[in-house]
């Protein structure tokens, strides 16, 4: 039973550093985490999440805005 406790104690001590770990712009298809993530505007630099930003070209945007002028830049 103390081992049993111990092992959820682990599992949720992992967990809980997982998600206290936000990474932002790292391997987009392998980190489920990332649509957590914020990550910074390819063309103004403003924070967003990342599942609320736009994506085009594998660059995030933050608004439509930002991603008609991406090439002005
Ligand atoms: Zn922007």
């Amino acid at each position: 039973m103390l081992k049993f406790l111990l092992f959820v104690g682990i599992i949720i001590a992992i967990y809980y550093l997982f998600f206290a770990k936000k990474k932002p712009l790292k391997t987009p298809e392998n980190d489920i985490s990332l649509e957590e993530a914020m990550i910074p505007c390819a063309t103004c630099g403003t924070y967003v999440q990342a599942k609320e930003a736009l994506m085009s070209s594998g660059k995030y945007y933050c608004c439509s805005e930002c991603l008609k002028n991406k090439d002005k830049k």
